[in-house]
């Protein structure tokens, strides 16, 4: 694929200016040493890709250059992964070894590109999407930044995808929508799923992706007009409490609307939430919630409020750390309009996820919903039960993307369930013998049946009878993977069980019939009398 052309001058100050770009878009904080390192890794990766172009004919090195730019500007992430991404594509596409990097930078790094090497080598070995879908999660919770650069990566290409052939095109989109999306979704990567859709939908459906930009930016002026409109009468009255602020409205993403124009089957013109307007308050951390309350209480009075449309993420936050305050409200004209309430901490949060959890790790309400979900993830990977195609299923259909339930124990202890676990789901939550065992479920004091869908708030408590055994139909009663695995374990177990119950049942009966278990060859050879009279299974 390496065109061998020289890079020329114009070329080279092209790279030496994306370099000095990407210097200036790191917001971490850089020792002097990390410093050197960036240099030292760039300076590496200009020598590899040297000869290297991409199909768009620029010179490689930009990819590289760029990947860590989206990772230090668009997901706030540090020298390590800056260097990482630097050297992304270094060891798969050129001479330089693994242990040259180990040698020169570290065995972090060196861990970090062999990941990303190894998620590479598994698209391009065209291996099974779900088999793929594995090894991304096991790098993912080998080191987060693996799946963040890789994010970076993804899109870089997916925003610079127009080089390639069509069919390329489509199995990249069509990867990034099955697997990337979710992920970042899950990661709490907002902006970048955002991205990543609409880039999808420009490949897989080009006409009504332009037919939608184009009306966007005719209703511009009057969106923006009415968006003023909105806001005035606000301003006056946030003004009054001093607290500083930003209000702005923004466009929905052109994947969003399309998505409204299909579910509600009704042309561009009719759709009137194509923008959202947001409030973003500054304010120190212990006093973000009264802030935002008080905001929301300006915000319906100056325009009525549709009670049952208020989201209130700010008390539960989302299981990807998502924290704001939704309401909508009916604005000039009769128009509903939603207005997001939120800090600039939880901004930062909702637009760059993960990264920015780590940023703000102890003033958060709940600073482990990471390493909880990593949890869960690490579990459903070491299931030996768990085939690749099943677990696929798991991870999309539950689970590990969508939102949470909260329920209580009967001591009021809280557990985190996701969305549509039943009863069944929370007795093996709580222990796997307690699943096994589980007879009767009782919420909020009521017998229900075990497949019952829990809500948040439900207290739940699990009746258990030690001579109740899971059955194949538990298995349509649960949807989480723990509880899914632990009964298909049961079931096999269950069978092992079974059959060695027959084997005693004979031997017990033929014993009984005085007949010598030596004689078991001699059974065979007798035959068909014998089997009818001794089978267990008449
Ligand atoms: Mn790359």
């Amino acid at each position: 694929m390496a065109q061998a052309i020289t890079i020329n001058d114009e070329e080279t100050r092209l790279i030496q200016g994306a370099y000095r770009d990407l210097l200036r878009s790191i917001k971490a904080k850089l020792s002097p040493e990390d410093k050197v390192n960036i240099r030292a890794s760039y300076e590496l990766a200009v020598r590899a890709h040297a000869e290297q172009r991409r199909k768009s004919g620029e010179p490689y090195i930009l990819h590289p250059i760029a990947v860590a730019k989206i990772c230090a500007e668009e997901i706030g992430l540090g020298a390590t992964a800056i260097i990482s991404a630097l050297l992304h594509d270094v060891v798969e596409d050129t001479d330089i070894t693994l242990e040259d990097i180990r040698r020169q930078f570290g065995t972090r790094i060196a861990k970090i590109v062999d990941g990303l090497t190894k998620l590479d080598s598994a698209y391009n070995a065209e291996s099974p999407q779900a088999e793929n879908f594995r090894k991304v999660l096991s790098t993912l919770v080998d080191d987060v930044r693996v799946v963040l650069i890789k994010m970076a990566d993804r899109l870089h290409n997916m925003r610079t995808l127009g080089a390639m052939p069509r069919h390329k095109q489509l199995k990249i989109a069509a990867e990034t929508s099955y697997v990337y999306a979710p992920l970042a979704h899950r990661l709490g990567l907002y902006k970048i799923r955002t991205e990543y859709l609409d880039l999808c939908m420009k490949i897989t459906d080009p006409d009504e992706y332009r037919d939608i930009a184009q009306k966007l930016a005719e209703t511009k002026r009057s969106r923006d007009e009415y968006v003023q409109e909105f806001i005035r009468p606000l301003r006056e009255r946030l003004d009054s409490i001093e607290v500083p602020y930003n209000i702005t409205g923004r466009a929905k993403s052109i994947h969003s609307i399309w998505n409204k124009i299909k579910k509600k089957n009704v042309p561009f013109e009719q759709i009137y939430d194509l923008f959202a307007v947001r409030i973003i308050v500054d304010v120190p951390v212990e006093d973000e919630r009264l802030v935002c309350w008080q905001i929301y209480s300006i915000v319906t009075d100056v325009h009525t409020p549709i009670p049952e449309r208020l989201k209130d993420w700010i008390t539960t936050p989302k299981s990807n750390g998502y924290e704001s305050l939704h309401t909508t409200v009916i604005g000039p004209k009769g128009r509903y309009v939603e207005v997001q309430i939120r800090s600039q901490r939880m901004d930062e949060i909702a637009e760059r996820g993960f990264a920015a959890h780590w940023k703000y790790k102890g003033v958060s309400k709940n600073p482990d919903i990471y390493e909880r979900w990593l949890d869960s993830v690490r579990e459903i990977l070491d299931d030996p039960n768990s085939d690749a195609v099943e677990f696929l299923g798991d991870f999309r259909s539950n689970n590990l993307f969508n939102e949470e339930v909260f329920v209580y124990t009967p001591n009021g202890d809280m557990k985190i369930l996701p969305k549509g676990a039943t009863a069944l789901d929370f007795a093996f939550s709580i222990h796997t013998d307690i699943g096994y065992h589980c007879q009767a479920v009782r919420v909020n004091n009521k017998i229900v049946p075990m497949g019952y869908q829990l809500r948040n708030g439900d207290q739940v408590e699990v009746v258990t009878n030690n001579r109740q055994r899971p059955s194949e139909d538990w298995l349509k009663l649960v949807i989480t993977g723990k509880a899914r695995s632990r009964i298909r374990s049961a079931m096999k177990e269950e069978r092992r069980r079974r059959g060695e119950l027959g084997r005693e049942t004979l031997e017990r009966k033929l014993k009984a019939m005085k007949v010598d278990f030596e004689l078991r060859s001699e059974e065979r050879r007798v035959g068909k009398e014998c089997r009818s009279r001794w089978s267990p299974y008449h």
